[in-house]
């Protein structure tokens, strides 16, 4: 299942970082090596794991094309669900080396939408969610890199 883009739902402003609007990066900060942010299908492709805490999940997603990010950023669902349609972003934690599928650690929320409709995702190939990604500028820094 696929949901349909939300262009101006609730959360369309959680999907930008504050400051993100600005063209251009402070000077000092690594520019990211990453492919343009463009719509996505990620498919879910392993069990969700209640393996860190009773509440947080597990989220082992494969995008529909290879997608480079750097640590730091993040990804937001469009998610549409009996007629109501959000967006929410959600950090990615596993290794940017990997290009293929992508980590997140979903808390649930009580009485949350986004949070608990993806953690009752069962993942197969008929599930799948639209996604943007990557996006956010607030990135991890390597050592010996300048400071701002
Ligand atoms: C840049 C960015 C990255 C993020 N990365 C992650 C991530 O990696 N993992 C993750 O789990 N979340 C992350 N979030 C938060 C996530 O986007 C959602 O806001 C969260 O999952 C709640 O969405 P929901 O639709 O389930 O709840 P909603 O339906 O929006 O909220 C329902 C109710 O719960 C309250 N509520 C909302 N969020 C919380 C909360 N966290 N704790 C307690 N009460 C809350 C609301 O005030 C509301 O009353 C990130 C947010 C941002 C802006």
């Amino acid at each position: 299942m696929t949901g349909s883009p939300a262009p101006h739902s609730d959360a369309e402003s959680q999907s930008r970082a504050p400051g993100e609007a600005s063209a251009a990066p402070p000077s000092g900060v690594v520019p990211a090596r990453t492919s343009q942010p463009h719509r996505r299908v990620a498919t879910p492709t392993s069990n969700l794991e209640a393996d860190l805490a009773i509440h947080i999940l597990t989220f082992v997603l494969a995008p529909d094309d290879p997608m480079e990010f750097v640590p730091g950023q993040y990804v937001t669902f469009y998610l549409l669900r009996d007629g109501k349609s959000v967006t929410r972003p959600y950090s990615i934690y596993s290794s940017a080396l990997l290009h293929d599928r992508f980590s997140l650690l979903i808390k649930r929320v009580p009485n949350g939408f986004a949070s608990n409709l993806l953690c009752d995702l069962t993942p197969s190939a008929e599930t799948a969610e639209s996604i943007l990604a990557p996006l956010g500028k607030f990135l991890y820094r390597h050592p010996g890199t300048a400071a701002c």
